[in-house]
């Protein structure tokens, strides 16, 4: 018989996070998790940006998230002696005189002063894109090497001998008043950080997942640069190539590339870019999201030593460190979980189904 404070499922972004933090606060643990490349963490991009979409705006929860996320991982870094952090400003043009007026105004202000570098009047890469009126500058951004990333934390886990390689069989879970029986495991509690996968789970299928599909291409231009270009869609420097991305899809649930993901992203690029370029690869993925694009973290509402971590969505890389901090205060102290990740919020839907 194996004892441990907390047996994990699933070692993506999310189990691997959650883990360390686990073992750093002093916890025994045992991570479950199959690798494959057909995961969420593997296709993604890894982007960390703290001022998105088309209407710009402040990323949720930003001033509480941003100043943890180079600390932390620059910490992973160090524990697993290899560089997967990248730091790297993000440049968005300018479509017109009035969005360049509208910036020059917000860049000073307090609320966003901290994200902005710099607002431009005047084209700054035009050999790379059209930028003709300009652009605002973002720091505090880059992006996660994730392959890399989990393959050494995944070693990491191995040296520490906290690492299975299996398919957990989540109808093998036996559910005690102290603690979860799995096979020759007794934990304390099981927690599942399955991904996209995990939306089948039999403990935590009520809750309401909308995953979304993404493809991404990887291109060659010939040009170096070391800045990541956005309008419509990034286009981040990897090596001597770019990753291009992402297309967002709620029907087409598969992981594979398609016609009109590649059309679509070529499209987007055009408009975007002034320089000649190759597709040398394209690949798709599938997000966990959920309705209401918030994480689901918390207890089961009837077994409270099954918990999950999961519906990281687009922003895993920024919101998992603090959201994973918070779960282990909320596990070993006590502490609130925020009532707007708390799968409490989704109960009602337990209730429905049971
Ligand atoms: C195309 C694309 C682009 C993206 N770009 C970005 C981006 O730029 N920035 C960003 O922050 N996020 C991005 N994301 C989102 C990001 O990938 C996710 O938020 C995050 O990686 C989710 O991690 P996870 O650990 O929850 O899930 P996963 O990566 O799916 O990991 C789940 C793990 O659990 C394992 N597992 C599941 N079930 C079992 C089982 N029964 N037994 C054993 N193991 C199991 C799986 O094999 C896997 O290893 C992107 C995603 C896609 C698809």
């Amino acid at each position: 018989m194996v004892k441990v404070d907390i047996l994990l499922v699933g070692q993506g972004l999310a189990g691997s996070v959650l883990a360390y933090q686990l073992m750093q606060a002093g916890c025994q643990i045992r991570i479950i998790n199959q690798t494959k490349a057909e995961t969420s963490s593997r296709a993604a991009a890894g982007l960390y940006n703290p001022i998105t979409g088309r209407k710009m705006v402040k990323t949720w929860q930003a001033d509480a998230i941003f100043p943890m996320i180079e600390l932390f991982y620059r910490q992973l870094e160090g524990i697993t002696y290899t560089k997967f952090l990248h730091p790297l400003p993000i440049y968005r043009p300018f479509v017109s005189n009035a969005e360049r007026t509208e910036w020059s105004t917000q860049a000073a202000q307090p609320a966003y002063q901290h994200y902005i570098a710099e607002v431009y009047q005047q084209s700054q890469y035009g050999e790379f894109i059209h930028d003709s009126l300009g652009g605002i500058m973002l720091q505090q951004s880059g992006y996660l090497d994730l392959p890399i990333f989990l393959d050494s934390m995944q070693q990491y886990f191995r040296a520490q001998r906290v690492y299975q390689e299996d398919i957990f069989d989540v109808t093998q879970v036996r559910p005690k008043k102290t603690g979860v029986q799995y096979g020759d495991i007794r934990a304390q509690r099981l927690i599942f950080c399955d991904g996209a996968d995990g939306y089948r789970n039999s403990f935590f299928h009520w809750l309401p997942d909308r995953p979304v599909k993404g493809e991404m291409l990887m291109i060659d231009t010939g040009k170096k640069s070391n800045i990541v270009f956005n309008r419509g869609v990034f286009i981040m420097p990897f090596g001597d190539k770019y990753k291009v991305g992402a297309t967002y899809d709620h029907q087409d649930l598969s992981f594979s590339p398609t016609t009109k993901g590649r059309t679509t992203l070529e499209e987007k690029l055009e408009r975007l870019i002034n320089m000649p370029y190759q597709v040398v690869d394209h690949w798709a993925g599938v997000r966990p999201a959920t309705s209401d694009r918030r994480p689901f973290i918390g207890l089961h509402p009837y077994h409270q030593t099954i918990g999950i971590f999961n519906g990281l969505g687009t922003k895993g890389v920024s919101l998992t460190p603090y959201f994973a901090n918070q779960f282990v205060e909320f596990l070993l102290e006590q502490k609130p979980l925020d009532e707007e990740v708390n799968i409490q919020r989704f109960e009602r839907y337990y209730h429905a189904v049971s």
